[in-house]
């Protein structure tokens, strides 16, 4: 299993474990704090849910790209990275190259022999899974 079918079954246990603390919890402030952790799993699981449908692994034999932003990965650990929630709210990946910058992706240059530009790979130091 690839780190982002197990980051999804993770966050469909978190899921299932909020549910049934909504319904186990008493008080109405204990309620809407449970109610707040069901949101933020199921969020959670959007995004991993969403950055797995546009996952192509194999690229080049070992490394993922995004078939959404066209972006190769060093692992898939750096690509669900790039998912997120924007300003707006908003569930997509991130592909302007300054902003990934900011969120501490680094670039890697690999060259391959018969081709005459390198290929830049996104890799995340924090959220490396190889
Ligand atoms: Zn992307």
């Amino acid at each position: 299993m690839g780190y982002v079918k197990e980051c999804e079954a993770t966050a469909h246990q978190r899921v299932a474990e909020a549910e049934m603390r909504i319904r186990e919890v008493g008080t109405p402030g204990m309620q809407r704090a449970a109610e707040v952790k069901m949101l933020e799993a199921a969020e959670e699981l959007d995004r991993i849910q969403l950055a797995g449908c546009s996952l192509f692994p194999g690229h080049r034999g070992r490394f993922v790209k995004c078939t959404s932003c066209g972006n190769p990965f060093h692992d898939e650990g750096s690509y669900l990275a790039h998912w997120r929630y924007g300003p707006t709210g908003r569930l997509g990946c991130e592909r302007t190259a300054s902003i990934l910058k900011v969120m501490g992706f680094v670039s890697d240059e690999y060259r391959y022999p018969g081709e005459s530009w390198p290929e830049y790979v996104l890799r995340h130091p924090d959220r490396q899974t190889r």
